[in-house]
């Protein structure tokens, strides 16, 4: 099992049910209110450790008791947190989610102290992600950070993923050259490309070839939610489906899939299929849970069904 480092975000969710939105200048009252640990790093580095992974996580909080709070459960999962630091002037990053009746989600991010965080505070991690197997990164956290600690990895033999999320048609292409392989969904892999989104193979091997030629990344995953997802690593392609669930709740499904392919993945990528079949049975796991960080599977119950296929 693969030593990772995760560079991301921390966020604390405020998740509010409403009747439906104000309209602008208006009052309305909130039904109920929770508040979750999320953050796709967070996130992701949780569905690595859950499998057995040595995760150490380079981020920052804010100065505030959400973000300290956050890091003893982070240490509660057996994440090393040596390398959070605590930004001063900056509260800790906070997704607001608005859940209406009608079913519509509309969420609001608050970067804080995500977009706080320096290529000095992944410098201080360099001990680290010289050890690290594998760098895992997404798109909440600025990308000159993440590039410093991708060309490091890259300077003593690790494996860089680059999960580019939220949604951007910009990812710097300096950053794209020190990505070994980029795990979009199919909204991300489409946006990247200035194209609408698709879930059909044939297209999805025509737009592996167009982020091959136009990003620079040689080795591709989108996943495809429901309709599972598709690859093109060492000049290879194939489809995998989707384990048939009845799906409660899709959240944290990208992050337990990207989290299982860092904790798994070789150093040539050749055993790219076992790895995603056991990413689509834990993120399958997750689907058919209610919650975000909640739903994330554990090693030993992603083991047992397997055994089982
Ligand atoms: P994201 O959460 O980043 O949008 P996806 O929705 O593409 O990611 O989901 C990631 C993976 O989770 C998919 O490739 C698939 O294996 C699994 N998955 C997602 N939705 C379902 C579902 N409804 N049923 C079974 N598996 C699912």
């Amino acid at each position: 099992m693969n030593k990772v480092v995760v560079i991301g975000s921390l966020n604390i969710d405020i998740i509010q049910k409403l009747a439906r939105l104000p309209k602008q200048g208006e009052t309305l009252g909130i039904e109920s209110q929770r508040t979750n640990f999320g953050g796709k790093g967070a996130n992701q580095a949780v569905a690595a450790a859950r499998q057995g992974a040595a995760v150490t996580f380079v981020g920052a909080i804010g100065y505030d008791d959400g973000g300290k709070r956050y890091v003893a459960l982070l240490d509660e999962e057996n994440i090393d947190t040596r390398y959070i630091v605590t930004k001063p002037v900056d509260p800790t990053g906070t997704a607001y989610i608005m859940l209406e009746e009608d079913g519509h989600n509309t969420i609001l991010v608050y970067g804080g102290a995500n977009q706080a965080l320096t290529e000095a505070d992944v410098m201080a991690a360099a001990d680290a992600i010289r050890d690290a197997d594998v760098v895992v990164a997404q798109l909440e956290v600025p990308q000159a950070v993440i590039l410093a600690g991708f060309k490091l990895a890259h300077a003593h033999g690790g494996t860089t993923i680059l999960n580019p999320a939220p949604v951007t048609t910009q990812v710097a292409p300096a950053l794209l050259a020190e990505t070994d392989l980029i795990v979009p969904n199919e909204t991300e892999a489409a946006a990247l490309l200035d194209l609408v989104p698709t879930v059909a193979s044939t297209e999805l091997a025509e737009r592996c070839a167009m982020m091959q030629t136009q990003l620079g990344v040689q080795h591709i995953v989108v996943t495809l939610g429901a309709a599972g997802s598709f690859y093109v690593v060492n000049g290879t392609q194939g489809h995998m489906s989707s384990f048939k669930v009845r799906a409660i709740d899709t959240t944290a499904a990208g992050d337990t899939f990207i989290g299982t392919i860092a904790t798994y993945i070789n150093a040539d990528m050749t055993n790219i299929e076992a790895v995603m079949q056991r990413a689509s049975f834990a993120s399958a796991l997750a689907v058919s849970r209610l919650g975000a960080m909640s739903s994330i599977p554990y090693q030993a119950e992603i083991e047992a069904g397997l055994k089982e296929l």
